[in-house]
């Protein structure tokens, strides 16, 4: 590409001109299509508006590349002031196309700074309302951060209670079981202690079971009905005293003298 390379000047078409031209008397130069078109129709440079008339020399065909016979016989016999002329025309036409073909580059540049200016602008644009997102969704997340960390920290909490409850719930268990076994161990020594002394188990009568003799603890047979074994002590050897009994609340009053001052409030209803 030279710096002096002719373009169509039809604004649409710019097409590089390398072998011939149509140029117009108002300095202007087209390609073969669009200077055919000046001459099927309105002979009016599409340029400028210029009126041309064929006849007049107002657009000739150039040949851009002539040959060495051509520029030899071109311009001979004529005087030197008329080959100057002709020359000064020549070197006219060719300042005016580099006038236009910079003022059309200037007029390029002025409409890419423009359209630079105006996608920078929707850049910023695009670029503040994207960091108000941005800002927003960190927000956002900084709160969802703070919320998880606090159900984080109901669920350790919930987690030491249920801990806390399920040892409880172990230990009661544990001795839930543990009072089962030693009544169901009494309830056997309390039956075996039957087979071997029969309960006088008759309307008034019933066979009284103590620890020791003057204890206050004491045992009731299971076989009676309406009362339960008493707080009786595991392992601990049981004297049986026979005595009689008319209500509940005077069970001992009456009986033998081993089980003397015994209240009837050591005695659990079912
Ligand atoms: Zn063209
Ligand atoms: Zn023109």
């Amino acid at each position: 590409m030279s710096y002096l390379d002719l373009f169509c000047n039809y604004i649409q078409c710019r097409e590089r001109l390398n072998n011939k031209a149509v140029i117009t008397s108002c300095s202007h130069a087209f390609c073969m299509h669009h200077g055919n078109q000046i001459l099927s129709n309105e002979l009016m440079c599409p340029a400028c508006k210029t009126p041309l008339n064929k006849n007049k020399y107002d657009l000739t065909c150039a040949d851009l590349n002539p040959s060495e016979d051509f520029r030899s016989m071109i311009l001979a016999g004529l005087r030197p002031e008329i080959i100057i002329d002709i020359a000064h025309r020549a070197i006219s036409f060719w300042s005016y196309q580099i006038h236009m073909e910079n003022m059309y580059h200037i007029i390029q540049y002025q409409e890419w700074k423009k359209k630079h200016s105006e996608l920078q602008q929707v850049h910023e644009t695009w670029k503040n309302n994207h960091k108000i997102k941005i800002n927003h969704l960190q927000q956002r997340v900084a709160d969802l951060e703070k919320q998880l960390q606090y159900q984080a920290k109901i669920s350790e909490e919930l987690q030491q209670k249920l801990h806390e409850k399920n040892r409880e719930h172990t230990t009661t268990l544990q001795k839930f079981t543990s009072l089962k076994h030693r009544q169901l161990s009494e309830s056997a020594k309390f039956s075996m202690l039957q087979d071997q002394h029969p309960v006088g188990n008759t309307k008034n009568n019933i066979d009284i079971y103590s620890l020791e003799k003057n204890s206050e603890f004491f045992a009731v047979p299971s076989s009676l009905p309406g009362f339960h074994i008493g707080s009786v002590p595991r392992h601990k050897k049981l004297h049986c005293v026979r005595t009689t009994i008319i209500e509940p609340h005077s069970l001992f009053q009456d009986g033998d003298k081993t089980c003397k001052k015994k209240t009837s409030t050591k005695i659990n209803r079912k």
